[in-house]
Parts: structure tokens; C-alpha cells; sequence
């Protein structure tokens, strides 16, 4: 009893199916295909056969030799069956096409792209099988010895097989699309943008099915084989040069991958900066917003608090400070050099200078600041005001990076052709894994962030400088030990 309800569902399941407009037309197109390729076998006459079996192993071959694209495997299938027309008649021609399509399954399903159903295979055969018999049908009506013809309508003539042909193979596939798909989907519209394509396969049977059919008349077998060996192999590199683009192309997804990657973290690094930027920058303008409204008020308070005019200018020039390195750091991202202006001068005077207007603030940071400088005049070439920079940036992130009580040393030290600067101080330190990035723009050691402000640009900057000198810097640090910040400076270049 339940087996039978099960067989009474699975039938009433079947017929549903095919009430189904695109199932109808699989089944009908496939039928009236097979029925065609029965009857091919049936009236195959063994005197043909040789002929047959090398169109259907030159169509199977160039099916698996192009499978890197399975279109085109259809195409090249297609362009032989076409060509094996006026050798081999209608039902031959239709039997080459079935081998071209199964080999295009065979050769797709092996090469990893989606295998097509049973009832799909069916009809891709019956559709290549129903399209060269009326191929030949025209063919044979219009065309009934190509060899006797004059050679110059032979092109025109083939042109027109295959544009028939190309046609046949299209609108039996998109009527299907357009039943399964529904009204939707616009069969004049895709027939327009697959235009490309179509110009392509017509080509592809125009003139390779035209040659061989020609050749395949003129000669017999030998020149059906004449065509094999260079069909073959330009097959063969044409799937070559498919998986090459197509790794090339995986390869150029990889790189479209990293560099935005790349992106994003250069975004976020921005992000980053313009936070500390718009936190550095409110504090100036705050003050001098600040203490403007004020005199605003009362202009006769400046004589008494002349503390006022002393704030503005030093929030002036730490704003200016900041735009200077912002302009600095572009200038070295866009790949250019930092302005140098060299003169001889005496960085020894230079370092003590900066050692007196930094005294005072380190002494506010209860920092001893020290000094050991090894000759009283040490003549350089350089730009002295960018150098000036240099050291500051050094000297002060030893304060900045430091706690209260700790130490800060500046040595200066000759020889002949070089100078060395080093900034010593027994601060915070810098872990190991930041090292190699210290010297990067916007980079700041995390831990730091909430210990002193900054833009991470300064280092960046230093480097910049110190490399458009012809020198260099390095650093040695450890965490909770402190750091030595060192440049090297030729004298003379
Ligand atoms: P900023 O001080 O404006 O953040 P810098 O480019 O001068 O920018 O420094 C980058 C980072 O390097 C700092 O944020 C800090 O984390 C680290 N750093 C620089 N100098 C020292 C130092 N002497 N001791 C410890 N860390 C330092």
C-alpha cells in the first residue's frame, strides 16, 4: 500500500515536472536530438567511417586541448563538426558534433569546472546535433560542390554557414534561458551583449571549419590531417596561454588583496594621526583663543600679566612646529628630500645652546640633564637650523619618554671625517618589536600614548634629515632601561 502511494507520488511529482514550459522543450529538443543521432548510427556507412572517426577525434581533441574556457570548447567543437559537412553529409556531421559536445563534458568535468547534469549533457548534444544537421540542410541546398564552384564565393558562402550556424546554437539555448529565467529575462538585450563573442565563434568556423572542409574535400584524409597537427597544437597553446592569464590573474587578485590591505592600514594610520593632530592642535589654539578674548576685554592687562604675550607666542610656535612637520613628513612621503641649506658651522656651539634652553625644562621634569661634549669646536658642513631640529627632537623625547628623577645625557664625540651625536636616557625604553618601525612616520610606541602626547611624526623627520646629510641613525633601547638615540654625521659632503 505505501509502496504504491510512494510510486502514485513520484509520478504525480514527474508530471508536475513536466507541466514545467522548459522541461517540455529539454525533453522535446533531446528527443528530437537523439532520435537524429540514432538515426545518424543506423545510415552510417562503413566507407565513411575512417573519415568519421578522425573529424570526431580532431573535434574531441580540440574540445580537451581548449578546455581552459568551456565556451570556447564549444565553439572549436562546433567549427569542426561544421567542417566535416560536405565530407561526411548531415547525419556524419551530426554524429562529429556529438563527439565534440561529450568530449567538451568530458573534458570540463575533468578540468574542475561545474559538471553539468545528465539531462543538461542531453541537451547540449542534442542542440550542437540539431544545429549541424540544419547547418547541412542549407548547406547542401545552397552549396551542393563547394570544389565546383568558383574559389572566390567559397568565403562568402561559408560566412554565411556559419553565421547560420552560430544563430541555430544561440537561439536554441536562450529560448531555454528564457523559459527557465521567465519574462524577465531579455533575449534581445543578451543577444546584444554577447555580440563579442558571437563575432568570435563565427570567425572561428568561418575560417578554420571553412579551411578544413576545403581542405578536408580537396585531399581527402591527408588534408583532414594536414589541419589536425596545427589545429591541434594551436589549441593546445591557446589553453596554454589561458592558464597563464588566468594564473596571472589570480596572482594580480592576490596583489589587489595586499595592497588594500596596505590601504586599509594606511587609512587607519591616518585616522590615528588626525585624532592626535586635532588633540595637539587644541591645546594651542585653545590658549590663544583664550587669552585674545581676554585682552579683548581689558587691553589694559597686558603691561601687568606679560605672561599672556609670552603663552601666545609659544602656543604660536608650537602650532607652527607641528604644520612644519606635517609639511616635512609630506615632502618625504612623496619621495622628496628634505630642503638642506649648508653652511660651515660649529655644532658643538649648537649642542651646548640647545643644552641651555633645555636645562630648564628638564630641571621642571625634576630631569638631570648632562652634557659630555669632547672638543670645544667642531666645525661641520650642514644645514644648522634643520640639525638644530634634530637635536631637539632627541633631547626632548629623553625628557618627554622618561619619568621624574631620571637622566638624560647628550655626548658629542669627532674624528676626522665623522661626528657622533648621541642622546642617552634611562626612561621608559622602547620594546623590542617597535624597534624596527621607531624611525616610521606616525608610529608610536603603544604604551606611551598615555604618557606623553605626540604625532609619532618627529623620528620620521630626524631620519629625513639626518639621510639628506649623507648620515645616519640608529637606536638602542630597552624597555624600562631606556634608550640611546645616535646619529652620524660626515663633516664634510
Ligand atoms: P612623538 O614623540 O611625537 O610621538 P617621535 O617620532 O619623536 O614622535 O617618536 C615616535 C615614538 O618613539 C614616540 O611616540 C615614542 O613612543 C618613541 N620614542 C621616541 N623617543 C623615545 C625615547 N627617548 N624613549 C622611549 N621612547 C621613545
Amino acid at each position: 500500500m505505501i509502496a504504491r502511494k510512494n510510486y502514485a507520488l513520484t509520478v504525480e511529482r514527474a508530471i508536475d515536472q513536466l507541466r514545467k514550459p522548459e522541461n517540455v522543450y529539454l525533453w522535446l529538443v533531446s528527443l528530437v536530438g537523439m532520435i537524429l543521432l540514432g538515426f545518424s548510427i543506423l545510415t552510417l556507412e562503413s566507407s565513411s567511417f575512417k573519415t568519421l572517426a578522425l573529424f570526431s577525434l580532431l573535434a574531441i581533441s580540440s574540445a580537451i586541448g581548449t578546455t581552459s574556457v568551456p565556451e570556447l570548447t564549444f565553439e572549436t567543437g562546433s567549427a569542426i563538426s561544421v567542417a566535416s559537412i560536405p565530407l561526411l553529409g548531415p547525419f556524419g556531421a551530426v554524429l562529429v558534433a556529438a563527439c565534440g559536445s561529450i568530449g567538451t563534458w568530458f573534458a570540463v568535468k575533468n578540468s574542475g569546472y561545474s559538471r553539468a547534469s545528465l539531462g543538461q549533457v542531453l541537451f547540449n548534444v542534442s542542440v550542437q546535433s540539431i544545429a549541424v544537421a540544419l547547418t547541412a540542410g542549407l548547406y547542401f541546398q545552397f552549396l551542393p560542390d563547394q570544389l565546383i564552384l568558383p574559389i572566390y564565393y567559397l568565403p562568402f558562402l561559408w560566412f554565411i554557414v556559419s553565421v547560420v550556424h552560430d544563430q541555430l546554437n544561440f537561439w536554441f539555448v536562450m529560448i531555454m534561458v528564457r523559459l527557465q529565467v521567465g519574462p524577465t529575462f531579455d533575449l534581445m538585450s543578451t543577444w546584444l551583449e554577447t555580440r563579442w563573442a558571437m563575432s568570435l565563434n563565427i570567425l572561428l568556423i568561418w575560417l578554420g571549419g571553412g579551411l578544413v572542409a576545403f581542405a578536408s574535400l580537396k585531399f581527402g584524409l591527408t588534408g583532414i590531417l594536414a589541419y589536425f597537427v596545427p589545429l591541434g597544437l594551436s589549441a593546445y597553446a591557446f589553453r596554454l596561454y589561458i592558464n597563464k592569464t588566468q594564473s596571472y590573474m589570480d596572482n594580480l587578485e592576490q596583489i589587489v588583496s595586499e595592497r588594500t590591505e596596505e590601504l586599509q592600514e594606511l587609512v587607519s594610520e591616518k585616522d590615528a594621526f588626525l585624532a592626535m593632530l586635532t588633540h595637539d592642535m587644541k591645546t594651542p589654539l585653545t590658549t590663544i583663543g583664550l587669552y585674545a578674548q581676554m585682552l579683548e576685554k581689558r587691553p589694559d592687562m597686558l603691561p601687568k600679566k606679560p605672561h599672556i604675550a609670552t603663552a601666545i607666542s609659544r602656543s604660536q610656535k608650537n602650532l607652527l612646529e607641528l604644520v612644519n612637520n606635517i609639511l616635512d613628513v609630506e615632502q618625504l612621503q612623496a619621495g622628496g628630500a628634505i630642503k638642506i641649506e649648508k653652511e660651515h658651522f660649529d655644532l658643538a656651539a649648537l649642542v651646548e645652546s640647545i643644552y641651555g634652553t633645555f636645562e630648564a625644562v628638564a630641571a621642571e621634569k625634576k630631569t638631570v640633564l648632562k652634557i659630555d661634549i669632547q672638543q670645544s669646536e667642531i666645525i661641520i658642513f650642514g644645514d644648522e637650523s634643520q640639525l638644530k631640529r634634530v637635536i631637539i627632537n632627541l633631547v626632548s623625547n629623553g625628557i618627554k619618554y622618561s619619568p621624574e628623577n631620571s637622566e638624560v645625557c647628550i655626548r658629542l664625540n669627532t674624528t676626522r671625517e665623522a661626528v657622533w651625536l648621541s642622546v642617552e636616557d634611562n626612561g621608559y625604553g622602547i620594546p623590542e618589536e617597535d624597534l624596527p618601525h621607531i624611525f616610521d612616520k606616525y608610529q608610536r610606541v603603544e604604551s606611551h600614548k598615555d604618557k606623553a602626547v605626540g604625532t609619532g611624526l618627529g623620528l620620521a623627520i630626524v631620519k629625513g634629515i639626518v639621510e639628506a646629510h649623507a648620515g645616519t641613525v640608529s637606536v638602542e633601547s630597552q624597555s624600562d632601561k631606556g634608550s640611546i638615540f645616535t646619529i652620524c654625521l660626515p663633516k664634510q659632503v
